[in-house]
């Protein structure tokens, strides 16, 4: 008999999922609250930059429907707004990220999903629902954390040290933004006040840049998460203005204050926090079947590092290849499946929780690191690719020993390699070797 999987949610996580377990000729139902028809009139649901290795996915699940050449972008430019002087270098990636409006995106892999064979169900799933829904499944996936089911998986104190947000978010799709020669994400330091991310972003005019500001509570751009663009949009417009020139001034060079406004009408803006989350992977159903928790629901991070849908895209890849691969859906198929998924997972949180603690104050040894990515275009590159392998981040940020021991090896590394080899009599050079 062929396997028969539930999945509650149609975002990135279940979505992923279910292409890669259509791909593998298993008979999955999506179970969702939101008709592909919904999404264009929407409020703005996030503003998700895809990495390279999330692509490099969409590519193998057939779903790259958005060229990198043309909706891609290429590195990251630095700007830290440290006086007298602001700091300002630029790293790139192996391969281009990308970002396309999640009300574009989603719909778009639903029908792709129907398309090869994947059956959804339009209806909202309440939490007790799932044990008995079960019984038509040999497994539960649950890609939501919304109502009742953040409360399903009980949250993992170890793993999440806040119990409220971190920051304050103001995120919306801005048009106006001149875009730079090279399109590239832009990452803003205010030490004190917040962060800045600015991304190219392809949305339903086109490509356009969203900004998604992270606000230090009760520091001087927390008034951005609370004054309401409804309100008064004119006056939202000048207060965000006047923000810019003061923290992020080569943000507001490139604006053209004539056309600058939410790029597709009122509902492009969001606000409010995200208080980062990790929980349990799995509970035992009334039913005796399992749910396993994927994607936000397991963990969730604030957008600052743009990880939750990549982090939750590699989990679903990794849940997938567990459920073709396996017979038995038990507490021992769910360990395989943490086994191979915590690092990456554990990975984006911590390091996303390390700076959103550290970039608060920027202690010496975050300067120091950030002067020497600074200096050394190789470090850049490599600190900009690891957005990619937020596990790479963390063996690099754990300790300041090994921010420190990071940027040394790799700086010795270049000094050796510039250096042309002396041969010493009666020894073999590796080129004669
Ligand atoms: C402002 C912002 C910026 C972000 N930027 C990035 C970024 O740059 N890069 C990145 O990787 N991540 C980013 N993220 C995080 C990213 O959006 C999430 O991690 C990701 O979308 C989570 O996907 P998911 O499938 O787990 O959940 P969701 O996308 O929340 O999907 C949940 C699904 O469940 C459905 N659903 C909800 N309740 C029910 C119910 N009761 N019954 C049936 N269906 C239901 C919903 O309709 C939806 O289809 C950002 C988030 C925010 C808020």
């Amino acid at each position: 008999m062929r396997k028969q999987i539930g999945i509650v949610g149609a975002g990135t996580a279940g979505l992923h999922l279910g292409l890669y377990l259509r791909q593998h000729d298993v008979d999955v139902t999506v179970f969702t609250d939101r008709e592909p028809k919904e999404y264009r009139g929407m409020r703005l649901l996030n503003t998700v930059a895809h990495h390279a290795v999330t692509v490099q996915r969409e590519r193998d699940l057939h779903v790259d429907h958005w060229p990198t050449e043309e909706h891609g972008y290429f590195g990251h430019h630095y700007f830290i707004n440290t006086p007298p002087q602001p700091l300002r270098f630029y790293g790139d990636y192996h391969a281009p990220s990308r970002a396309v409006d999640y009300r574009i995106y989603q719909p778009r892999l639903m029908e792709d999903f129907q398309n090869r064979g994947g059956n959804i169900e339009y209806r909202e799933i309440t939490g007790h629902e799932v044990s008995s829904l079960s019984a038509r499944f040999d497994l539960m996936v649950v890609c939501t954390g919304k109502g009742p089911f953040g409360q399903m998986f009980q949250h993992e104190p170890a793993h999440s040290p806040f119990d409220r947000p971190q920051r304050a978010l103001c995120v919306g799709l801005f048009k106006g933004i001149a875009q730079r020669p090279t399109r590239a994400v832009t990452m803003y330091f205010s030490p004190g006040a917040g962060e800045m991310i600015e991304i190219p972003t392809t949305t339903f005019n086109g490509m356009q840049n969203a900004l998604v500001i992270e606000n230090i509570i009760g520091g001087d751009l927390e008034v951005l998460a609370k004054t309401k663009y409804d309100d008064n949009p004119r006056a939202f417009q000048e207060l965000l203005l006047g923000k810019l020139r003061k923290h992020y001034p080569d943000c507001a060079e490139r604006i053209d204050e004539k056309e600058f406004d939410l790029a597709n009408g009122p509902l492009d803006i969001l606000q409010g926090g995200v208080t980062p989350t990790v929980r349990k992977s799995h509970i035992r159903l009334d039913s005796g079947k399992i749910a396993i928790s994927l994607g936000d629901v397991q963990a969730v991070v604030d957008p600052v590092l743009g990880q939750g849908a990549n982090m939750a895209s590699y989990a679903a890849w990794i849940l997938g290849e567990e459920i073709v691969k396996q017979e038995v859906y038990d507490e021992r198929f769910v360990e395989h499946v943490n086994y191979r998924r915590q690092d990456r997972v554990l990975g984006a949180t911590r390091w996303t929780n390390f700076m959103l603690t550290n970039l608060k104050a920027m202690p010496a040894e975050l300067q120091q690191f950030i002067g020497a990515l600074s200096q050394n275009r190789a470090l850049a590159d490599e600190f900009t690719d690891n957005f990619n392998y937020p596990e790479r981040q963390w063996d690099c940020f754990a300790s300041a020993e090994r921010m420190q021991a990071w940027c040394q090896s790799r700086i010795k590394a270049a000094t050796a390699q510039a250096r042309p080899a002396i041969a010493k009599p009666g020894r073999v050079t590796a080129d004669a070797a």
